[in-house]
C-alpha cells in the first residue's frame, strides 16, 4: 500500500493532545517505559494499532503495541527483556513478566506473516528483513488491515496521527479496509474473518464496499492456513461475542468454508450452536472458559443426542467414545490442532458425560478429578449450568470434589445438596 500512499499524498490529520482523550494514565507502566526509553534513545515511538483505537472509543485495550524505526536489533539492545521472533518480519517482544509489549519496526509491506512459532528466535542472527521492507510511518499505516486500526499516538508530543481515515470512521462506527477491499483480501484472506470479528465486537458496521468484498471473495479464505484460522476463531471464541461473531461469519459464508462439517447441521443442531455460544458468552463475562472448551462447543451439536444418551445409560460408553472421536477429529484435522488439544478435547467430552453419574468409589473421583482433561469437562458443565438448574447443581457438588481432592479431603464426605446424586442427566443445556 506504499504506493498508494504516495499516490495520494495523503497528509495526516493530527490531533493535538487537547483534542483527543488519550492520556498516559491509561496506558500500562510496562508500555510507557517501552516508549519513553525509544523516545530517549532518539528513536520515533508510537502506540499502534487496536490499543489507540480501544483508548479512543474509551474501552480498555486488549494489549499494547508499539511502533518505531529503530530496527529489531536495536531495540533488543535498549531493552535486555527482549526476544525477537518471526522469520522474515522481525518482532522484539519486551516481556514484563505477564505482560509482553510488542514492538515492531516500521514496515511498508502489507503482507502477513504465517505464525511460526516462536523458533526463529536468535540474538546473533542477521536482519531477516532486507532494507527496504522497513518503511516510514505513513506507509506502516497503510499496509495495516482497517482504517481504525492504523492510528497512531506518538509519545513525543501526544498527538494522535492519521493516515488513513481512521478518525472519521470511528465516527462513523465502521469498519473499512485500507485500500481497495478486494485487493487487500485477496492479499491475506484472514483480514475477511477479522473484519467480522471487529465489526461485532465494537459494534461497528462494515463499510458497504468492504462488506461486499467479503461476499464476493469467501471462498478465498481457504488459502489461510490452519493455524491462523484456528487462532482467529479462538480469539472469537474469547472475546464475550462469540454468538455474534460466529453469526456474522455464518452469513458471510466464511464460517462453513472454515468448517465444512458446519453445513450437516439442521435446523435444531443451528440453533443449539449458537445458544451454547450465547451460554459461554455470559459465562465468560465472570470466569473465562479454557479454549478447549470452547472450541468443543462447535461439535456439540453433533454430540448432544450421544452423550445425553450415554449419561442416562442407553448409549454404551464404547460408541459414544467413538462418537466423539470421530466428531472431534474432523475438526481437529481441519484446524490443525496439535495431538494433545485432540486428546483434552476427546476426553473433555467423556469426562462431561462421566460427570452426570456419582463415581463410584473415591478413589475415581480422585482419578477424574486429577485428569488432564477434568477442567474441560467442569467448563462443558459451567456452559450447561448457565441455562439448568440441574446441570448448576451437578457443577456445584463436582467443585466441592474437586476442593476436596485438592486439599487431601476424602472426596466423597458429603452427600450431594439433594439428598441424593442425581443418577440421570440429560446432558443437553
Ligand atoms: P485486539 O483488540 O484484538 O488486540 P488489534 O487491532 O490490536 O485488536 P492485533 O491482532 O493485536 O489486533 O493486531 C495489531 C494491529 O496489527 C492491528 O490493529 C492492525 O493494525 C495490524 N494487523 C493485524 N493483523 C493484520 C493483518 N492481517 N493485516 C494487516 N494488518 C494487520
Ligand atoms: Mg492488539
Amino acid at each position: 500500500m506504499s504506493e498508494l500512499a504516495a499516490q495520494q499524498n495523503l497528509k495526516p490529520t493530527v490531533l493535538s493532545r487537547a483534542e483527543h482523550p488519550i492520556s498516559r494514565r491509561l496506558l500500562s507502566p510496562n508500555t510507557l517505559k517501552v516508549l519513553y526509553r525509544l523516545h530517549r534513545a532518539g528513536f520515533l515511538a508510537y502506540l499502534v494499532g487496536g490499543a489507540v483505537r480501544d483508548l479512543l472509543l474509551g474501552r480498555t485495550p486488549k494489549d499494547f503495541d508499539v511502533g518505531t524505526n529503530a530496527r529489531p536489533q536495536q531495540v533488543r539492545q535498549l531493552f535486555r527483556n527482549a526476544r525477537i521472533i518471526g522469520r522474515r518480519f522481525r518482532i522484539a517482544r519486551v516481556q514484563f513478566g505477564e505482560e509482553v509489549i510488542e514492538v515492531s519496526t516500521f514496515r511498508r509491506s502489507p503482507v502477513v506473516e504465517e505464525p511460526n512459532g516462536e523458533e526463529a528466535t536468535d540474538a546473533l542472527a542477521p536482519e531477516a528483513a532486507s532494507d527496504d521492507e522497513y518503511g516510514t510511518p505513513e506507509e506502516d499505516a497503510f499496509r495495516r488491515d482497517f482504517t481504525v486500526n492504523g492510528l497512531f499516538y506518538n509519545i513525543a508530543d501526544f498527538t494522535v496521527i492519521d493516515y488513513a481515515g481512521g478518525l472519521a470512521d470511528l465516527e462513523r462506527r465502521v469498519i473499512r479496509s485500507i485500500g481497495p477491499a478486494g485487493e487487500r483480501f485477496l492479499e491475506d484472506p484472514v483480514r475477511m474473518m477479522r473484519a467480522v470479528e471487529y465489526a461485532v465486537r465494537l459494534g461497528f458496521s462494515l463499510e458497504p464496499e468492504t462488506a461486499l468484498a467479503i461476499r464476493e471473495h469467501f471462498r478465498e479464505i481457504r488459502r489461510a492456513s490452519a493455524a491462523r484460522l484456528a487462532y482467529e476463531l479462538t480469539e472469537s471464541l474469547k472475546s464475550g461475542h462469540a454468538a455474534g461473531i460466529f453469526r456474522g461469519l455464518w452469513e458471510f459464508g466464511l464460517l462453513l468454508e472454515v468448517l465444512p462439517f458446519l453445513a450437516g447441521y439442521d435446523a435444531k443442531q443451528q440453533e443449539l450452536l449458537f445458544r451454547l455460544l450465547a451460554l459461554a458468552d455470559r459465562v465468560q463475562t465472570e470466569k473465562s472458559l479454557g479454549e478447549e472448551a470452547l472450541l468443543a462447543l462447535l461439535v456439540w451439536p453433533w454430540l448432544a443426542k450421544p452423550l445425553s444418551e450415554a449419561a442416562e445409560g442407553s448409549l454404551p460408553w464404547g460408541q459414544l467414545e467413538a462418537e466423539i472421536k470421530s466428531r472431534v477429529g474432523e475438526m481437529a484435522q481441519l484446524l490443525s490442532f496439535s495431538h494433545y488439544r485432540g486428546h483434552l478435547l476427546r476426553y473433555g467430552f467423556l469426562y462431561f458425560a462421566r460427570l452426570h453419574h456419582e463415581p463410584r468409589s473415591p478413589r475415581k473421583a480422585a482419578r477424574m478429578v486429577r485428569h488432564e482433561a477434568f477442567p474441560v469437562a467442569m467448563d462443558l458443565l459451567t456452559v450447561q449450568a448457565a441455562a439448568d438448574r440441574q446441570a448448576a447443581r451437578l457443577l456445584a457438588r463436582w467443585r466441592d470434589i474437586r476442593a476436596r481432592v485438592e486439599a487431601g479431603q476424602p472426596p466423597l464426605a458429603r452427600q450431594a445438596p439433594s439428598g441424593r446424586f442425581p443418577r440421570r442427566r440429560r446432558a443437553r443445556p
